[in-house]
Formats: C-alpha cells, structure tokens, sequence
C-alpha cells in the first residue's frame, strides 16, 4: 500500500477523483496541481492510514515514517529549503481533510518547523525579523492550542496584559523585540502547564501535529458531527502536509477567503475577504476586520480599507484568472482559500461552496445558460427542500433573532403580528390593518376563521399532520405547530414562552421553516417567482414522468396551485368546504341529525353549496382533472364543543339543546381517527353520498357547458378497507350518475376510485381494484394505520424516536419506505395486475416531501399531489426522480 500522495511543481500523484483515499482537501490540492495552479507543494497522509492506526491500537504503518521522509525531502527539493535545517528551513503548515467537511476536527497548525534556532534563519532569510518571531509565536500559541491541549485563552490572556502594559491596542503594534519577548513567556507557560518544554525538535512537531489529527477523528465534537450527518467512522481522516507560505511577511502579503460567485444571491460576481499582512487564522478570528476583495464590494459595503483589487492589482488580476480557471474545471461555484506572500499568489484549497436556496437556483441556471453544465445538471443541483424557502416570505439572514419557543416547522415561511387568542380577536385586529399570529392550544374547525385572519399560527399540540399544519400549509400560511414548552392560557390572554408572559397585542414572529418562535418582529424578504426560478421549473417539467396535482379545496388554494404550475386537483378535501361561514351549522346539523328525513332536510341546504364550489375548482382547473373525495369528517371535529355552539345548531334545527347535547354526546367517540369516518359514514347514511355525487355531476354539467371543455370527475371513497365497502358506496355513485344524466341530457363521463389508507386496503389492492378505477394514496392514514402512531398525537414523542435513531425522520413528514413503502408498492402491483393501467397517484402530505417523490417514481405512480406551496418542489423533485 502506498500511504502518502505528494504534489506540487505542476504534478501530483493523486488527482480530484481520490476524494475517498486523500479527502476532499488532499484530491483538490493533487488536482489543482495537476492543472498548473499555484499550490505550495506538500503531501497528502491518506484516509487509510487513519483506518490503519485506529485498527492497529494507534500504530502507524511501519512504511509510514519512510514515505513521509520522502515526501518532505521531494518539497524541499521543490523550495530549495530542508525540513529541519537550522540554516535553510523548510517550514510546513499541517492541515486534516476528511471526505466531507467536518467540523469538530483539528484544523490547521502552521509554521511548523519553527523552534529557537529556525527562528533566526527566517529572520535572516526574509531579512525581516519582526516577522519570524510573529510567525513562531503563532506557531506556539497554535500548536500548544491544538496538539499540546494547553487553552488558547492563557496565551491570549499573556498577549493582552502585555499590550495593556505598552499601551498598545493592536498586534501590529508590537515590534520583533516585542514578540521575542513573548515567545519566552509562552515557552515558559508550556513548561509549566505540561511540566516540559515545549518540543524543539520539528520532526517531533511534526508527528505530533500528525497525531493530533488523526486523533481528533475519534473526539467527542467529530463523533456527535459523524452521527448527526450519518457519516461512517470507517471513513477516516487524511492529513495535509504543505510548504509554508507567508501571508504575514509586510504590505505585499495577505491571506484570504473568496466564493466564485455571491453565496446568499447566486450574483455572479467573485465575492469574499481578505487581510494585508496576516495568517489564515486572522480572517475568521475577527480581530482585525477583513476588506472586500472587489473594489465594487468595497463601495457598495461602504468600506473605507482598499480591495484587494486596488491594494495587489497584480495578485489581484491572477486571482480573478485562476477563480474562472477553477470554475470551468470543477463547474460549480467553489469556495477558495488562499495566500499572497510577497506578492506571489498561491492556493490552498477549493472546494464547491455553500449557499443559500436562492443563491443555488440562480448559479444552476447561469451555469447552464453560460454552457458550463447541462440543463438536467442545473435540475440536479438544487434542493427541492430549498426552494420552499423561495416560496414564501421568509426572515432575512442578518436580522438578529431571539427565540423563545421551538416547535415543529409545520408550514413555511415566515410572520410577524400581534398575539391574539381566538378566531374573533384575530378577525377584529387583522380588520383594523394590523397582522395577527394565532395562537392556540390546538386548532379545530371553529378556528378556521381565525386562521384565515392571520398572518401565522403556533399550536402547542398537534404535530406535522394535524389540522393546523395540514389546513395552513395548503394556504401557504406559516406554522409552528406542537411548541410543547409555551403555555397558552387563551382566558386570561397570556402566551408563556421563553420565560416571559406574553400578552395579547405583543408582537412575536414565527419561522415556519425551522420552527423557531422569535421575540418581536424580525425583518422580512419577499419571494421571487419569475427569472431563474421560471426556468429552472420549465426545465424540470421537460425531464419528469410523473405529474403534479394539488390538494386543493378552496377556489384561491386551486388558483394559486396552478399558478405554480399544478396539473389538476388530486385531493379536495371535502369536509374542508364546510368550515366556512354559515357552512358549519348546516354540516352540524346533518350530523347531529337523529333520522334519515333531518339529514335529508340538513342535506338539501348542503347541496347548492357544494355544486357552486365544485362547479368553480371545474372552471379554474378547466379541464385538467379533479379528484373529489367523499366527506371523511373525523366526527369530533365537526361536533359542537360550547354551549353556545349548541345552542346556534340547536336554533338553526328547530330542536332543544338539552337534546342535540345528548346526541352530540352519543356520537361522541373515544379514537375518532378509527371511528364514524370515511367511507363509513356513506355506508350508514348513504345519502350522504348521493348529495355529493349529485352535487359533483350536476356541476360537471354546468362547467362543461361555461368552458366548452369536458369534465371528467374522479370521485374518490376514502378509507376504504374491503371491497364490498366500495362495492356499496360505487352504486349510490353510479346510480346518481345516471340520475344526473338523464335529467340533464348530458352523457357523463366519471371515474369512480378510491383511496388507499389502510394496511388492509392495500393487501387487498388487486380485488379492489376490481371496483377502483383508481388508487390514491392516502399516506398519512397508512403511515398512522401501519405503523399504529396516532397523527394527532405522535408529536409528543416521534422527536424522541427520531433523536434515538429509530426512525431517521419524521414517517408524517418523509415515507416511511421500507414498511409504509412497501404496503404502498405491493398494493401498487397487485391493483395493476388486476386492471392493467390502473391510475396511481398520492396525496398524503408526503405527496411534497422530495424523497417520498422520488420514492413514488420507484413504485411507478403516475402523479403525485401536493398542498399549493409545495407545487414547484414537487415537479423539481419529480424531475429529479425521473434523472
Ligand atoms: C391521507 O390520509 O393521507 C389523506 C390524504 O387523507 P386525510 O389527510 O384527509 O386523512
Ligand atoms: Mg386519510
């Protein structure tokens, strides 16, 4: 085996595709080596050598000594300097370099190779004293930090009360004598926290930077990172060795940190910091502040320093030539480290760069329109999960944020307004022009208004399927939902969180993407639909299989959904329709009805209003199809809960109250969600159904006659768990089909399907599929009925489970694909096998989630269907599925 890799001088016997062998660090340095950039030459201890030492009780290959003898001696043949040498030193900087960036790892100690008699040679070399003992200081206080485990604070604290005593503010002010001095100082420190000096000898240095990194593998910081990001511990570390270069040596040097193009707008236009007369460390530890590369950065930050553009012209111009060089090579936007010593420019590391939702969506599509990726490329590269974050308004970056509650990130996006209790205050404050957050226990259907009234909505309970989240994510509203540490006492209008009371008419702002309840308003920044965005998406619809519908209800839901390029409804949820104004009595009345000829009554008030809205989502969807479901209320919703509720429902009837309460209370149930719901409530009442069937086909009629353009419902029976169940319901459908038909002359065309939510329904998907002409997934039931965690209840310890590693994510939130999943594909096979081109689509809420899409292009669904605002991350992910 061959341990260490060296590079440098134009060569390198690694190159970019070793990332596994050299890590990311080493296999960028080898290659751009290999492509004739300035890189200080150095060597690269290999990803294996760490495996080595941790399975061999921290031993080293015993060829290792040799090979990193070797490859010191061919970078001093490169520099004309030896390692070692008390006249001519070679120094080196020693750097480690997973796979993946890992933070929590030793990083960086330079100026390696100085020790008392070093020193002096540097000074004399660079003619320059005041920089040796700078750079040997440094090395001290670096090294002693990270190998020797002294705290980086006794130095700072020796530096600080030497400065107080001269009367100095900066580090620049302090002269060689100065540093000289200190470096005595911080010997002596070492000596008497170690109780031995500090090593002289630079191959003793050496190996125990070396060890340093290979042990900080296995510290607790890089063990909690591996875990978080799940990367394996095989994996293992390499270590970097390189020749010094001096961004410390006067004026002429600097060292700094650049992105090829802007990170958080996806601008192209390099942008990044730097500082004259300064080491690596200097730039982020923040001591001194670092000027803009760009003299257009500088202007437009209004800083006074030069840019590096006018400060080093020359270094400058190089710079700006390799950044494009490195760019056309790797195609994507790097993130570059580098050095100027003396003016010479030199590189110390690239790699692609980390940025921001919009920032990514923009440099795809540049990218590709300037032919430097594909456009499949460009569509490959953005994060579906990102593009929600272009969606809505969403919290700028620099604001400051205090949080004070943490929950689930139910719907995102982001607002601010004033707390308010109920559905009234919401109404009344939201009418005078200001924004209001809603804040409730838990939300129910008697909320509704309330939370169309506001600008946000934060629940103690519930988590990501309950009503809140569901009913808010549809309209795009954020959420933060289950923030089980607030205390909401609505009676006396007081929030508690974060320690403090909030009252109503305070001002709080929620960040639906990461669940964060912040103190205060916090500054906004408004979505952006058109441009890059518009592109990118026409370019992902021309490489998807699968189609996108929504979960739509409402006629702005539809029309925001098409909007953002849905193609038809997959899910109206019609129990949703009823919560509207003046709805809900009639909806209460027809379920508190105590024989067929009340609901009769209840349901002839039903019907026009259900026509009229399904006659709009026909017009607005013009053609395209539309999944109607059956009512599938869980009872407990719709039932009225004050006695003023009762009373309402009680006047509308004609009936007593003392009476409705008793049947309110005898429909009660002890697990609504495995009650009097789905299907089961056209099974006992029967004309239930036929209202809505004739509502759906009476309205098919008028909106094939308003837009010239055929309507072909899909009417779909939810929770369906035998054939014979859809057998029953289908008839009334069928029938009432041929009703509408012959009443209005108009020849029909519907299909009938149902939803698949229950294990039983998928394991008998090939004889239901006798009856179905479609399947729809309803996951979120499956997921609740598979794994047997309530939806409404799982928050309170799905976090656990997740934290515990038991499952990996949220099952609500991502397929559960190895048990829901597989429910999902056998039923998906066996419905097909019994009626060839059976339609298959989804719409639980992992309908938008993107890896449950790309789960679903596995199973070979034709659509998925999503709430509106996760329309586009759908078709990107669908696109993405079909690559
Ligand atoms: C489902 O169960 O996945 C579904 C879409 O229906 P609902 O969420 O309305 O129960
Ligand atoms: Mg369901």
């Amino acid at each position: 085996t061959k341990w260490v890799y060296g590079f440098g001088d134009g060569r390198a016997e690694g190159e970019q595709g070793m990332r596994n062998l050299l890590g990311g660090k080493g296999a960028n340095l080898a290659e751009m080596s290999n492509i004739g950039l300035p890189v200080p030459p150095g060597f690269t201890i290999t990803t294996e050598v760490c495996t080595h030492y941790y399975a061999h009780d921290r031993h080293y290959p015993p060829e290792l000594a040799g090979e990193v003898e070797a490859a010191l001696a061919a970078v001093g043949r490169i520099t004309g300097k030896r390692f070692g040498d008390p006249a001519n030193p070679l120094l080196v900087s020693v750097r480690s370099g997973a796979r993946a960036s890992m933070p929590g790892m030793m990083d960086t100690v330079l100026n390696l190779g100085l020790n008392d008699a070093t020193v002096a040679a540097v000074a004399a070399a660079s003619g320059d004293e005041r920089f040796a003992w700078d750079s040997y200081r440094r090395f001290i206080t670096m090294y002693s930090d990270v190998v020797l485990e002294v705290d980086h604070a006794h130095f700072e604290e020796i530096l600080e009360d030497f400065k107080e005593h001269k009367g100095y503010v900066l580090d620049t002010d302090l002269t060689a004598a100065d540093w000289k001095g200190l470096v005595a100082k911080y010997k002596t420190l070492v000596q008497e926290e170690l109780g031995k000096p500090f090593p002289q000898d630079p191959h003793e240095q050496l190996w125990g930077a070396i060890g340093a990194v290979f042990s900080s593998w296995m510290n607790a910081r890089a063990i909690t990172y591996r875990s978080l990001q799940q990367i394996p511990e095989s994996w293992g570390t390499a270590v970097n060795v390189q020749a010094m270069v001096f961004g410390n040596r006067g004026e002429s040097s600097a060292t700094g940190v650049a992105f090829t193009r802007n990170p958080s707008t996806g601008e192209n236009a390099l942008y990044g910091e730097f500082l004259i007369n300064a080491q690596g460390e200097d730039v982020v530890a923040g001591i001194r502040t670092p000027q803009p590369i760009t003299e257009t950065a500088r202007i437009a930050g209004g800083m006074p320093a030069p840019s590096m553009e006018k400060a080093m012209p020359q270094a400058f111009a190089e710079f700006k030539r390799i950044t494009h060089v490195l760019e056309q090579h790797y195609r994507d936007m790097q993130d570059i480290e580098f050095t100027v010593e003396a003016g010479k420019l030199w590189m110390l590391q690239t790699r692609s760069g980390k940025r921001t939702g919009k920032a990514s969506l923009r440099i795809a599509v540049e990218m590709a329109n300037e032919g430097v990726i594909t456009r499949a490329e460009a569509v490959a590269r953005v994060d579906p999960a990102g593009l929600d974050q272009l969606l809505h308004p969403t919290l700028d970056p620099k604001a400051a944020r205090q949080e004070i509650a943490r929950g689930l990130p139910a719907s995102p996006g982001a607002a601010s307004g004033e707390i308010v209790f109920t559905s009234e205050e919401a109404e009344a404050v939201k009418s005078a022009g200001r924004p209001v957050i809603l804040v409730r226990q838990e939300t129910s259907p008697e909320d509704i208004k309330g939370m169309l009234a506001a600008a946000g909505i934060l629940t103690r309970l519930g988590g990501m399927t309950s009503h809140a989240a569901v009913v808010a994510r549809g309209w795009g509203k954020p959420c933060v939902s289950g923030a089980g540490s607030i205390r909401v006492d609505a009676a006396a209008g007081v929030l508690h969180a974060g320690g403090k009371a909030w009252r109503r008419g305070d001002i709080i702002t929620l960040d639906g993407s990461t669940g964060q309840v912040l103190a205060g308003k916090v500054a906004m920044q408004q979505p952006e639909l058109s441009g890059e965005f518009a592109t990118l998406m026409e370019w992902a619809d021309g490489l998807r299989r699968m189609k996108v519908r929504t979960n739509a209800e409402t006629p702005s839901d539809a029309r925001q959904a098409r909007q953002f390029g849905a193609e038809g409804i997959g899910l109206c949820r019609t129990e949703h329709m009823f919560f509207e104004e003046g709805r809900i009595v009639a909806m209460r009345e027809m379920i508190l009805a105590d024989d067929e000829k009340g609901r009769r009554a209840a349901l002839a008030k039903l019907l026009p209003m259900q026509r009229a809205d399904f006659r709009q989502l026909f017009e607005i969807m013009s053609g395209l199809p539309v999944t109607i479901r059956l009512l599938d209320p869980p009872l407990h919703e719709f039932l009225p809960h004050t006695d003023e509720e009762v009373a309402e429902v009680a006047a509308a009837m004609g009936a007593s109250e003392a009476k409705l309460k008793a049947r309110a209370l005898e429909l009660s149930e002890f697990n609504p969600m495995l009650g009097f719901r789905g299907c089961r409530l056209a099974i006992a009442y029967p004309e239930i159904a036929e209202m809505q069937a004739r509502a759906i086909f009476e309205a098919a009629v008028e909106a094939a006659r308003s837009t010239g353009k055929p309507v072909t419902p899909e009417v779909m029976v939810p929770l369906v768990a035998t054939k014979a169940e859809l057998d029953l319901v289908k008839a009334r459908i069928v029938a009432m089909a041929e009703a509408v038909t012959r009443e209005s002359g108009v020849a029909l065309s519907y299909q009938v399907g149902t939803m698949i939510e229950l294990p039983r329904a998928a394991l008998r998907a090939g004889e239901i599929a006798a009856t179905a002409e479609f399947f729809s997934f309803g996951t979120n039931d499956l997921t609740q009925t598979t794994i047997g965690i309530s939806r409404d209840d799982a928050a309170a310890f799905l976090g656990t489970y997740v934290q515990k590693g038991i499952f990996a994510v949220d099952p609500f939130v991502s397929i559960d694909q190895e048990g829901v999943g597989e429910l999902v594909k056998l039923a998906a096979e066996r419905g097909r096998a019994a009626r060839a081109g059976l339609k298959l689509g989804i719409c639980g809420e992992h309908g938008g989630d993107p890896a449950s899409i790309a789960f679903c292009e596995s199973a070979g669904l034709d659509y998925v269907s999503c709430s509106p605002f996760r329309v586009p991350i759908a078709r990107l992910a669908a696109a993405q599925a079909a690559l």
